[in-house]
């Protein structure tokens, strides 16, 4: 058994109130009966590897963790780092303040796209934009994320706000000559049209990508890179899976999206970066590589998207 050897995972219940912004607790917010205590630790990566999107804002589950037992965990399991991705105001703040100290970590910074949709003016919308461009300038934000369309949550008429949102960011990436990392749901169309239009940031990805060999056509056309969640792991998902196999091996990435998202067989747990390794041997299936292979190759990808982890600390 693959995950024989899996080592228990330990919480604390007392958070330093610095560590984490909110917490989600499922049993109160939808009266979830689900199993919700932390997967085991899977057998660690031999090769290391980054955790491409990760909410460790977000403390989740029944013990919950904040960002440094999520980054002990994750250096067990053989993760070297990850980007800490912001979806407001709020938590871009807060990114990059722990990137700024937290070597194993880089952030990303942006108005998420139902954030956006949420904002009463145009005015007001810019205003929370300016900010996120501010922080745009540190030197430890190296992406502008997540940003993008989302037509499954917001409502028709709102869509203009999230439209201009997502140009300014656009705009901020190109500017401070970061990254960008897009959220994409339902919209894959007016995603790549809008960055064709507009031109896209030299680093572009689609954070949980979730296309199908069309989409995965376009990407590998403008070198976009398109980054896997654990949903590559899910049964139904064979498209993800026909993508990942036609995409050049430059082009893939893996992330959580923790608490979200978590792979296969701990769907509906809490999710967190010492994970990664479920989904980066699934890839390896999948491209018919070595683990060791995969992870060497998600490195390299990630560190020509982000920059260096080390630098600027
Ligand atoms: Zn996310």
């Amino acid at each position: 058994m693959r995950f024989s050897h899996a080592s228990k995972v330990k919480m604390s219940k007392d958070l330093p109130s610095e560590n984490y912004i909110r917490v989600r607790d499922r049993k109160a917010e939808d009266g979830s009966k689900r199993d919700l205590s932390y997967p085991d630790l899977p057998e660690p990566l031999r090769v290391g590897t980054y955790d491409n999107h990760t909410h460790l804002e977000i403390a989740d589950g029944e013990n919950p963790m904040d960002y440094r037992e999520h980054l002990e965990l994750a250096n067990q399991a053989g993760i070297l780092g990850g980007v800490q991705v912001g979806g407001s105001v709020e938590t871009s703040k807060w990114s990059a303040e722990i990137a700024a100290i937290e070597p194993r970590l880089v952030a990303a910074v942006a108005l998420h796209p139902n954030v956006a949709a949420e904002y009463e003016s145009l005015a007001e919308l810019d205003a929370a934009i300016a900010e996120i461009a501010k922080l745009a300038s540190q030197p430890r934000v190296r992406a502008v994320g997540e940003t993008g369309l989302d037509y499954f949550r917001t409502e028709a008429e709102r869509t203009f706000l999230q439209q201009h949102s997502f140009e300014e960011h656009i705009q901020i990436a190109k500017e401070n000559n970061i990254a960008l990392q897009i959220h994409d749901r339902d919209a894959h169309e007016d995603v790549v049209a809008t960055l064709l239009r507009v031109g896209a940031p030299e680093r572009t990805v689609f954070h949980c990508f979730s296309g199908d060999v069309e989409l995965a056509t376009i990407l590998k056309e403008h070198g976009w890179y398109a980054s896997f969640a654990g949903t590559v792991t899910f049964k139904k998902n064979q498209s993800l899976r026909d993508a990942l196999a036609l995409l050049p091996k430059e082009l893939i990435l893996v992330e959580t999206d923790a608490p979200f998202l978590t792979p296969e067989p701990y769907r509906g747990r809490p999710n967190s970066p010492y994970l990664i390794p479920i989904t980066v041997r699934k890839m390896a299936e999948v491209r018919e590589i070595s683990e060791d292979e995969m992870a060497e190759q998600i490195t390299k990808n990630t560190e020509a998207v982000y920059g260096s982890w080390s630098a600027d600390i």
